[in-house]
């Protein structure tokens, strides 16, 4: 589904010297690249503050503890995420609310959204999905309206660009009171290991998410909070230092991909390629198919069988796992999501593809379809 090996290879030099100048320097948290990074990356989303921490699911959890969201507060987000995102709520205590996507955008459906909101509702989490933003005017409107918060899950669309009405443009992820993201391996923008990131443009919540990810430490060993222990280490910062320059470009490869299959998948009618929005650009960390009235499991075994790689993002609901049966959700709201959850599948993308991989992908799709 990606290629790390041949991403590292073209920035090896680069990367091997990073890393041997941090191991020499030994200081491995909290290292300058780490500062370094958190103001590379915040002047590169047009955002005031970046406070980088262990991982995406991190700074989620960072997130609701920063915004004060308390036990029994209701958290609506979407159905059609990954775990994560639902997962840190529970964990705060809180009560996960989960309204269904679009078909077409696979992100969040704003009349849902609003018919979801109570008394108790005190944030809204819209994930964009896949590479493209979720529709974050509408959202912001009715976050204003309803006094509510807006963290943005941006694991998987970071470089992805939001248009509003008036022309404007901003980063996603820096659009709601806070953003966060991952840099997990095979996120758009990945290091070599684990870690995560906050976006926001309050300071006083800024500093606020970053002594929370440091203990809920002021100054050195006087604690004004409860808070946890979440680092990006130093050698991950350098890593991603190297690679953020190269994030435009990669995207544009990814999206060279996503063309030449929309292209290839244009003429059959059992495949609906993946939309784009109007008011965003797509960063395509996922390339997802929707198949209509097609036996998923034996196209897939006919893809293996041809030693191309597949995925189903996500085979089963939030709303359906077993973990959170406890939260009673009704499932008359998220038929989008189950059906999403039968007809989706991936294909390979990423940054190293070559068009002689994408020929023998789109060929060996369509020859299933006797195309
Ligand atoms: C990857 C991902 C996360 C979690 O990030 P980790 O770094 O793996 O903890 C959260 N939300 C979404 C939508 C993701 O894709």
């Amino acid at each position: 589904m990606v290629d790390l090996q041949g991403q590292y290879a073209k920035i090896q030099t680069e990367i091997d010297q990073k890393i041997a100048s941090i191991l020499q320097s030994a200081a491995f948290i909290k290292g300058k690249d780490v500062s370094d990074f958190e103001a590379e990356l915040a002047s590169y989303l047009g955002v005031k503050h970046v406070i980088s921490c262990a991982n995406g699911t991190d700074a989620l959890q960072i997130a609701m503890m920063g915004l004060e969201l308390q036990p029994g507060d209701e958290v609506i987000t979407v159905d059609f995420t990954f775990a994560a995102t639902v997962e840190v709520i529970a964990l705060l205590g809180l009560k996960p609310v989960l309204v269904d996507v679009y078909p077409d955008t696979m992100t969040m459906n704003l009349e849902q959204l609003k018919a979801a909101i109570t008394p108790q509702t005190k944030a809204i989490v819209p994930v964009h999905l896949f590479g493209q933003c979720a529709d974050m005017e509408g959202i912001v409107q009715i976050a204003q309206e309803n006094n509510l918060l807006v963290i943005e899950d941006n694991a998987q669309a970071i470089g992805a660009d939001f248009t509003f009405k008036n022309g404007k443009t901003q980063k996603a992820g820096t659009i709601g009171h806070i953003g966060t993201t991952s840099f997990f391996p095979s996120k758009n923008l990945g290091c070599y290991g684990d870690g995560g990131a906050l976006f926001t443009n309050d300071d006083v919540l800024a500093e606020k998410l970053k002594s929370i990810a440091n203990h809920g430490m002021s100054t050195r060993y006087y604690y004004d909070r409860i808070g946890i222990n979440s680092r990006l280490d130093t050698l991950q910062a350098g890593i991603l230092r190297i690679k953020l320059p190269h994030l435009d470009t990669y995207a544009a490869a990814r999206r060279k991909v996503a063309d030449f299959y929309d292209q290839a998948f244009a003429n059959c009618d059992q495949i609906i390629t993946p939309k784009r929005a109007h008011f965003s650009t797509h960063v395509f960390h996922q390339y997802t198919l929707q198949l209509k009235q097609v036996d998923r499991s034996a196209l897939q075994k006919h893809l293996n069988e041809r030693d191309i790689p597949n995925m189903i993002y996500y085979p089963v609901p939030i709303h359906t796992q077993k973990a959170y049966q406890n939260f009673k959700f009704d499932s008359n709201q998220l038929g989008v999501t189950k059906q999403l959850c039968e007809t989706v599948l991936s294909l390979p993308i990423h940054t190293e593809m070559e068009e002689e991989q994408m020929k023998y992908i789109t060929k060996t799709v369509l020859a299933f379809f006797n195309k």
